[in-house]
C-alpha cells in the first residue's frame, strides 16, 4: 500500500494503480462504516484509493475540529489489511495553498437541514470532494447513506460540474443496538452512549409506523421527536420528513421520505437517517 502526502508523490503513484480506480474520501479515524465503503469498491474495482483529511473548512468555527478524533496509524493498518492500494493523507498546505480562492457552492440542495444548521458546512465539503475528484480522477467514489445531505449534494456536484465518476451510495453500517457507526461515537460517556440509541430506535419505529400505513409527514416527524424526546440526555436539533430528491420538507401524505434527524448529546452532534 503507498501512502502519499504532496500532489506530485500522489499523481506518481495514481499512474501505476491498474484501472478502474475506486475512491473514498474519509477523515479518518477508521471504523467498519468507512471500511464497508472500501469493500464495496474493492467489489467494483481494480484499483481503492482512500483519502484521510480533516478538511477544517466543512467546520464551523464553534464545532471540534481541533478535538475531532485521529489515529493515523490505527487507520493505516486497517487500510493495509482491507487491501487499500494507496492511501493519500494531504496537508492543509496542500490542499490549501496561501492563495487559494475557488470554492465550489451547490446551491438548493445544500440549504435545509445540515446546511441551515452548518452554514458553510457543505461549501466546505463539495469543494474540497472536487479537489479530491482532480487530483485522484477516480472512476468510482463511494459515500455513506449516513450522510444523506452530504451523498445528494456530493452527486449534484458531480454532475452539474461534469465529472465523469459514478457516485456510489452505501447503506449505513450500524452497532448491533442500531447506533449509526460514527467516528464521533468516541466522544460519547458511557450513560450518553446508552442514550444515542434512542435515535435510530425512534426512525425504525417510525418505518413501522409507515409500514403499517402511517403516511402523513407531520405524523411521522411528530412520532420520532416524541420517541427522542423521551431520552432525557438528547437534545434534538431537527427531525425531518424530506423529500429524496430536492430535502424540502414534505406536507401531508408522502410515499416516500428520508427520515433524518440531528442532535445533541452532551457536547456531541449525533445525526442519522433512514429512506422510507
Ligand atoms: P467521515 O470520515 O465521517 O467523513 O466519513 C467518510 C465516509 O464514510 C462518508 O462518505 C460517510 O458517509 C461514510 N460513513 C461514515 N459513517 C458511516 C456508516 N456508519 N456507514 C456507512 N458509511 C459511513
Amino acid at each position: 500500500m503507498d501512502v502519499v502526502i504532496t500532489l506530485d508523490e500522489l499523481r506518481q503513484a495514481r499512474k501505476k494503480l491498474l484501472e478502474p480506480v475506486g475512491l473514498v474520501p474519509t477523515m479518518g479515524f477508521l471504523h467498519d462504516g468507512h471500511l464497508s465503503l472500501v469493500r464495496q469498491a474493492r467489489l467494483d474495482c481494480a484499483s481503492v484509493v482512500v483519502s484521510i483529511y480533516v478538511n477544517p473548512t466543512q467546520f464551523g468555527p464553534r464545532e471540534d475540529l481541533s478535538k475531532y478524533p485521529r489515529n493515523l496509524q490505527r487507520d493505516l493498518d486497517m487500510l493495509t489489511t482491507a487491501g487499500v492500494a494507496l492511501v493519500w493523507i494531504p496537508t492543509n498546505e496542500v490542499m490549501y495553498p496561501a492563495d487559494f480562492q475557488t470554492w465550489v457552492n451547490v446551491e438548493k440542495v445544500s440549504k435545509p437541514l445540515e446546511g441551515a444548521l452548518r452554514p458553510g458546512h457543505f461549501r466546505g465539503v463539495a469543494t474540497v470532494v472536487a479537489k479530491l475528484f482532480n487530483a485522484v480522477q477516480p472512476q468510482k467514489s463511494y459515500f455513506g447513506q449516513k450522510d444523506a445531505q452530504q451523498a445528494r449534494v456530493i452527486r449534484q456536484m458531480a454532475q452539474d460540474l461534469n465529472f465523469p465518476i459514478e457516485i456510489v451510495i452505501c447503506p449505513t453500517k450500524r452497532e448491533p443496538d442500531g447506533l449509526a457507526m460514527s467516528s464521533r461515537n468516541v466522544y460519547l460517556s458511557p450513560e450518553e452512549r446508552q442514550a444515542a440509541t434512542a435515535l435510530s430506535r425512534a426512525l425504525f419505529q417510525a418505518k413501522t409506523a409507515w409500514e403499517a400505513g402511517v403516511h402523513d409527514s407531520e405524523q411521522l416527524r411528530k412520532l420520532v421527536q416524541e420517541l427522542i424526546t423521551a431520552e432525557p440526555l438528547v437534545k434534538v436539533q431537527y427531525v425531518s420528513c424530506a423529500d429524496p430528491d430536492t430535502l424540502k420538507e414534505q406536507e401531508g401524505q408522502v410515499d416516500r421520505a428520508l427520515l433524518s434527524l440531528a442532535v445533541m448529546i452532551g457536547k456531541t452532534r449525533l445525526i442519522d437517517n433512514i429512506i422510507i
